[in-house]
């Protein structure tokens, strides 16, 4: 069955910012991704060494940044290439992730100000997976992982 690597928060993870989750799968949506694929959960903010809960961050220019102005651009690189890496160990070439995250988010994430303002950008590791080949599907983008059913 084909591996799908996926933001650990949408499968009810309490690995958010907040310390919760985002599950915002449908019950029936999480019952045809275990159908037709085998999840690999993953978080690239844990995997890059962020505790939870922790305080929010944004993609500042090439910087991440918390809200509090600490500098945690390494951790959101050390995340993304955690991801990388264990698509490429694995022979993954898909990935669901939560979208807005300055890390998951794909095509759109909060613009630095923590003003819930959003901007044309992908997450740290949504870009780092495109560039490395991945096909990336935000959470709302679902259906397209259906398109053969
Ligand atoms: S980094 Fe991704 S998987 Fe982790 S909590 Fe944020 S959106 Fe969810």
């Amino acid at each position: 069955m084909e591996k799908l690597l996926i933001s650990a928060c949408i499968l009810g993870a309490s690995s958010r910012y907040d310390g919760k989750s985002k599950k915002c799968l449908t019950e029936r949506d999480l019952g045809r991704l275990i159908d037709n694929y085998e999840l690999v959960p993953f978080c690239p903010e844990i995997y890059g060494g962020l505790p939870t809960p922790r305080t929010p961050s944004e993609r500042v220019g090439d910087a991440v940044l918390m809200k509090d102005g600490k500098d945690v651009t390494e951790n959101y690189k050390k995340g993304a290439m955690e991801a990388k890496r264990l698509c490429e160990l694995l022979g993954i070439k898909k990935a669901l992730l939560k979208e807005r995250s300055p890390a998951c988010g794909k095509d759109r994430i909060y613009d630095g100000s923590f003003t819930g303002v959003l901007t044309p950008r992908h997450g740290v590791a949504a870009e780092l997976l495109i560039e490395s080949g991945i096909s990336v599907y935000g959470d709302s983008e679902i259906e397209m992982l259906f398109d053969d059913e």
